[in-house]
């Protein structure tokens, strides 16, 4: 073993025996709710594939004739010449589907935020994030190099004081502007950002929307709301929970991605013209990486079309009632905080189990009855939270349901 070798094995001896150690695990099948694994079937409730998109054969035939047509690959970043036509189609019907001004399409939605929070925020700002945002969403703060905050999990009250704190920073000088002589400095204050999630990934909780904005707006901050598991699934549209909150012209920048209810792959950005020409200009996980690929942009497309739909409505609604099921068998209800909007339901059901070891053994004990729960650990949720994550489809059948919420509650 060289060097390298040897001092990474040891690392991961340790990280192994604190009970986070990951595996991949291949799967021979196409995404869906019955997987093939090792030879075996399961019942995946694994996926973000919340509506069943994924092998859906709308979005197959789009991303064939695209592939025809375009061929597989982007060949380059899209300011140089990879901005082919599924890119501009796609981004219009974002735009459209989430009654924004305009959208920008970035390789996936770690990306759209890596790129986003750097363009807009440096060293003299201020980035407050809810406690459990995503990681794309912390590496982007951090990357920006702004002043990072953290608020208490939907805590509107700890967002409120964190905002006061950040009023009461001091601006800086900088150098006169072009109709300013040299002499005038103008003080400039520190830009303050708030970032939040509108469905938790890994709690599946919803945030306090309406009262984060009225905070923003009274503060002078800006918004930005990550819809990863919001698009698609909210609203009379499913455009997510910024539109079903109302909250669509006064949200400045809102994230989703392109691979979980979208069933593609890829991720965009909304907001206003201006914004977006300035991160085509800026974000540098944009500027210098290669164009998603045709066929992804065409699913994308197919995807969007499907879910503004009839059949949209009626997956939704299969959705929504799969939820309400397993629920019920597990004696669980959505949150029922008020700040959570009384309750609003998502697709993600946490189980909550506590130590790591244990949730691996709860997750080995149910893939050995045949279904695939994933344990959700650290570093994806906090140290000694370990939590069962059972995601669920529009495609999942009552009776499969059934049976997980039976194994379930056999377990616990
Ligand atoms: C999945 C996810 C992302 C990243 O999107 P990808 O397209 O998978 O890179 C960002 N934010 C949240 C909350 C997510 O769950």
């Amino acid at each position: 073993m060289n060097s390298l070798d040897q001092e990474l094995s040891g690392r991961l001896e340790t990280w192994r025996q604190q009970g986070l150690g990951r595996v991949l695990r291949r799967i021979d099948s196409p995404q869906g709710t019955s997987i093939e694994i090792g030879g075996r079937r399961l019942a995946n409730f694994s996926s973000n594939d919340y509506l069943g998109l994924a092998n859906h054969p709308s979005l197959k035939t789009a991303a064939a004739e695209t592939i025809a047509r375009y061929g597989a690959g982007s060949g380059a970043a899209r300011l140089l010449s990879g901005s082919l036509a599924p890119h501009h189609q796609l981004e219009d019907s974002l735009a459209a589907f989430k009654g924004t001004p305009a959208a920008l399409v970035f390789s996936s939605g770690y990306a759209a935020a890596l790129g986003t929070i750097p363009a807009l925020l440096g060293p003299d700002d201020v980035v407050v994030v809810d406690r459990l945002v995503h990681a794309s969403l912390v590496d982007a703060a951090r990357l920006s190099r702004a002043r990072l905050r953290v608020f208490a999990h939907n805590d509107v009250a700890d967002l409120g004081r964190i905002l006061q704190w950040a009023d009461r920073r001091p601006g800086r000088a900088v150098a006169g502007t072009a109709n300013a002589s040299a002499a005038t400095a103008t003080i400039r204050r520190p830009r303050v950002l708030v970032v939040t999630e509108s469905v938790f990934s890994m709690d599946g909780d919803v945030a306090p929307l309406a009262e984060i904005a009225e905070l923003k707006d009274r503060h002078g901050a800006w918004l930005m709301v990550d819809e990863a598991h919001a698009t698609g699934l909210y609203g009379e549209l499913r455009r997510g929970l910024v539109d079903a909150s109302n909250l669509t012209g006064r949200v400045e920048i809102q994230l989703g991605t392109l691979g979980k209810a979208l069933g593609a792959s890829g991720g965009f950005l909304c907001g206003s013209r201006v914004l977006i020409d300035y991160l085509l200009n800026r974000a540098r996980s944009f500027v210098f990486s290669t164009a998603p690929t045709p066929p992804a942009a065409a699913a994308a497309i197919a995807a969007i079309a499907l879910i503004q739909g009839p059949e949209g409505l009626t997956r939704c609604d299969s959705l929504w009632k799969r939820v309400e099921q397993l629920q019920q068998q597990l004696g669980t209800r959505a949150s029922p905080s008020p700040a959570t909007r009384g309750g609003t339901l998502s697709a993600i059901v946490p189980i909550h189990i506590g130590p790591e070891a244990a949730a691996v053994a709860a997750a080995k004990e149910l893939f050995d009855q045949g279904f695939f729960v994933p344990a959700i650990r650290y570093p994806t949720v906090a140290r000694g939270q370990a939590r069962l994550r059972v995601s669920l489809s529009a495609a999942h059948a009552p009776a499969e349901v059934e049976r997980l919420g039976h194994a379930l509650r056999g377990i616990l």
